[in-house]
């Protein structure tokens, strides 16, 4: 059985876990990190770059760069780039295939299964885009996990005592918190609650509109007009926000940033910690409110919280582990690192989905992970009422149904509207999907029984079926989710993938025999000058010969356009010179 790996796919970075020996390690990717910056970009020649090479490039290639897709799974935001649309979906998919790709090199071996985390707050169309995104990339999804859930695994792994923990997780771009119950055997998700639009970024962004506004008062010059330039501006602030968290003060420096009448300017800043602290007070501030609904929801008071762990790169934050106090009364936990905990946990997850025996808590019972639904979950009646089937929080798995009936007399269909949200009114509420149901025997209004079934897996998807109990017929529904992508797209992305993971190889392949090729000819050309006079004169011209042939293909040779046959036609080329050349090589002629 292959490893399962554990996987934090986050708006800024993302990072991978596996259990190997018995305990979950971090496993870094090409560069040895051990994040990836969750960004796609796609080179002037079309080549696409994932991860660091993509972040390092987005200052010069700003419009054909994607960072913080996650900001966009579940809606039907898309990018056309040469021609091609992109969904969030497959962006998505194609950080997850550098990802499966960097484990598998990492491990040695193929990774097919995978456990993925989202946001707590994430709703089902978002996890079912996720999950689509890892089919896409070739993964088969154990689970969606809840990042909170993940973080809570990591640690229950260490402290395994019953009590109750308030996960605050400030990534760079979601805010989640959620109270979870660790107890012997189970870990449950009591209630979450969260901003999808607060993370690291907005305080990225608060310094780096300062720095604007700054630059503007002293040098006379608007830097928010050229996109490159803000993309370094944004970079420096992040930096300086990094710096800030354990110095008092950052020094910004940005020389050359722009020119103005020939002249060179220069970006010369220092920011204090409590400059930076006034800048970002009302973001500090929006965690209060998700934190005092969260408690509220598991209905408990903040000193009945055993531990309070800190998650995401954001909460490394003086000003925020600050806030976290002053809202719990409790010294947040250190012993967890914020950045991998989540990945380690859904690396755990994995293992035990496995039914290996690591994953087992306290008294050796099998670990239960138990976790809520975000939002209630309603359908639309009579008068635009929005009628609750499951109650937000509700322990996943959940199945629930009703009996409805029809509202005017022989009504012979009706749809059922799906609605997400805590609202009465049906219209205030979000439509995840519809149905009709047809072919009801003509009654008066009232008299048909229909009975609508909620289900929702332990990943947090929703289906839903309807049955008429007259007829005892189960009928066939169609939900359509305008956001989700059709079975038919998903298709035609794996299939895309598949093809631009043939393409990456037969690049990789062509790399490296062009490599080859070159080191070859340079061997060649120091023997020729080595051996002189001495060389065989038919020899020497044969060698040449070959040279010659090997370098014209060498140098016409395009990687992003590269086709099997060019590959093949270099290797034998190579080949032929190592022939000819052999015995110079080899010291003799
Ligand atoms: P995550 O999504 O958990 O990887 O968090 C990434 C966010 O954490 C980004 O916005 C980073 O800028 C931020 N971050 C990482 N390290 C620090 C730090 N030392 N101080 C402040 N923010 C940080």
């Amino acid at each position: 059985m292959g490893k399962v790996i554990g996987i934090d796919l986050g708006t800024t970075n993302s990072c991978v876990s596996v259990v190997e020996n018995g305990a979950p390690i971090m496993v870094p990717n090409g560069t040895g990190k051990m994040t990836t910056p969750s960004v796609v970009a796609f080179s002037k020649n079309g080549e696409r770059l994932v991860g660091e090479t993509a972040r390092r490039q987005a200052v010069t290639n700003t419009d054909r760069t994607i960072s913080s897709v996650k900001r966009q799974m579940g809606t039907d935001w898309s990018v056309r780039i040469d021609g091609t649309e992109y969904k969030p979906q497959t962006v998505s998919a194609m950080i997850l295939m550098q990802l499966k790709k960097d484990a598998e090199n990492y491990l040695g071996e193929p990774v097919t299964d995978a456990v993925i985390t989202v946001p707590a707050y994430f709703n089902d169309i978002q996890r079912q885009a996720t999950k689509d995104a890892g089919r896409i990339a070739g993964l088969n999804v154990l689970r969606i996990v809840n990042e909170p859930t993940g973080a809570a695994l990591s640690y229950g792994l260490n402290h395994g005592e019953n009590q109750k923990v308030m996960v605050y997780d400030l990534g760079g771009g979601t805010f989640d918190v959620s109270i979870i119950e660790i107890g012997e055997g189970v870990i449950e998700v009591l209630a979450t609650s969260g901003d999808n639009h607060l993370g690291g970024d907005d305080f990225d962004e608060r310094i780096a509109n300062w720095m604007v506004k700054q630059f503007k008062e002293e040098q006379h010059y608007d830097l928010s007009r050229d996109l490159a330039v803000m993309q370094r501006v944004r970079e420096a602030a992040e930096q300086a926000k990094k710096e800030l968290s354990s110095a008092e003060t950052a020094h910004i420096v940005l020389p050359y940033l722009v020119q103005t009448k020939g002249e060179p300017l220069h970006l010369d800043m220092t920011l204090s910690r409590t400059q930076f602290e006034e800048l970002v007070k009302d973001l500090v501030e929006r965690t209060a409110v998700p934190v005092q609904n969260a408690l509220a929801d598991a209905g408990i008071a903040a000193s009945e919280l055993g531990r309070v762990l800190l998650v995401g790169g954001s909460t490394r934050m003086p000003v925020v582990q600050k806030k976290v106090r002053e809202l719990t009364g409790k010294e947040p936990s250190r012993n967890i690192n914020p950045d991998e905990c989540v990945a380690t946990g859904a690396a755990i997850l994995g293992s035990t989905l496995q039914g290996n025996a690591l994953m087992t808590v306290g008294n050796g019972s099998n670990l239960l992970l138990l976790d809520v639904i975000p939002l209630s979950l309603s359908i639309e009646t009579v008068g635009g009422v929005a009628t609750r089937l499951i109650e937000r929080n509700s322990t996943l798995p959940v199945k629930y149904s009703k009996v409805f009936t029809t509202a005017a007399p022989y009504q012979r269909d009706v749809e059922i509207n799906v609605l997400q949200g805590e609202r009465p009114m049906a219209r205030d509420n979000k439509t995840i999907g519809k149905f009709r149901l047809k072919g009801i025997r003509k009654a008066p209004a009232g008299v048909p029984q229909i009975e609508v079934t909620f289900d929702i897996d332990t990943n947090g998807i929703l289906k839903v079926s309807a049955k008429d109990l007259d007829t005892l017929k189960e009928q066939s529904i169609t939900i359509t989710a305008g956001d989700r992508m059709s079975d038919a797209e998903i298709e035609q992305a794996i299939r895309d993938a598949r093809q631009y993971a043939g393409q990456d190889n037969l690049r990789t392949e062509a790399l490296e025999v062009m490599g080859d090729a070159q080191h070859l000819l340079n061997r060649v050309q120091q023997a020729l000058k080595a051996a002189g006079k001495q060389a065989d004169k038919a020899k020497k011209k044969q060698i040449k010969t070959d040279s010659v042939q090997l370098q014209k293909l060498l140098t016409k040779m395009r990687v992003d356009k590269i086709t099997k046959e060019e590959v093949e036609d270099l290797r034998r080329c190579k080949t032929q010179l190592e022939m000819s050349a052999g015995s110079l090589l080899n010291g003799g002629m």
